[in-house]
């Protein structure tokens, strides 16, 4: 019976010390949050989620080369005279159609180092730091704003530019060699009729 109240009374003790501390914090502020309603702020240099503008992105891909780990991948096609992509917020004129333009961010590292290099100041970090997924492959973020049929369609009229100015080319070649064979047929032919001319006035010149 000793042993059975002792034990009782221990445990009222040990209810009453957890208690008094919950009691303790019920009139002291919180320092929770109900994550993920609310958010602590972010401080302004943090590391989280890049984002691309890509209508300001001029494809030079520094940001691609400075990335440790190689986790941007970008892919463009030079802009042909009258289809160019137009200029940047800040005036530079765009001279490449960015057809791909994606970032693993299962393997960033959120180093920033990408962002630096930017000579149009269109890949900077947000205040996005929740972007979990089931599968990886759906962490592979793409910014390009041209669909398949425009890339395509960018390509292909890159192509057909190419291959115009590859045949004007080859025209301008032909046409040079055409003209370099009719002026050495011409010197041949002036020479021969020199020779002929000398030859005659030296078979006259020995009949008198
Ligand atoms: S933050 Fe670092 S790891 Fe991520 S894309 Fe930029 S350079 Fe690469
Ligand atoms: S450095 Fe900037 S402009 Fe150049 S490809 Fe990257 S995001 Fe685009």
């Amino acid at each position: 019976m000793k042993k059975y109240l002792k034990n009782t009374w221990e445990a009222l003790w040990t209810i009453f010390i957890g208690m008094k501390i919950t009691f303790k914090h019920l009139f002291v502020p919180a320092v929770t949050i109900q994550y993920p309603d609310e958010h602590r702020p972010i401080p302004d240099r943090a590391r989280n989620r890049l984002y691309v503008n890509i209508d300001d992105c001029i494809g030079c891909m520094q940001c691609q080369r400075a990335c440790p780990v190689q986790c941007i991948n970008i892919e463009t096609v030079k802009a042909v005279p009258g289809d160019e992509p137009g200029n940047t917020s800040l005036g530079t004129k765009k001279a490449l159609w960015v057809t791909k333009f994606e970032i693993d961010f299962a393997k960033c590292m959120y180093c920033q180092l990408c962002v630096f290099p930017c000579p149009t100041e269109c890949i900077y970090m947000t205040e996005v730091f929740e972007f979990s997924e089931d599968k990886r492959e759906e962490l592979v973020y793409n910014f390009s704003n041209l669909n398949l049929v425009e890339i395509a369609e960018k390509k292909k009229k890159y192509e057909e530019f190419m291959a115009e100015k590859a045949a004007q080319k080859a025209a301008a070649a032909k046409a040079k060699a055409e003209a370099a064979a009719k002026a050495k047929a011409e010197a041949a032919a002036k020479e021969e009729k020199e020779k002929k001319d000398d030859n005659n006035q030296t078979s006259s010149d020995k009949k008198q």
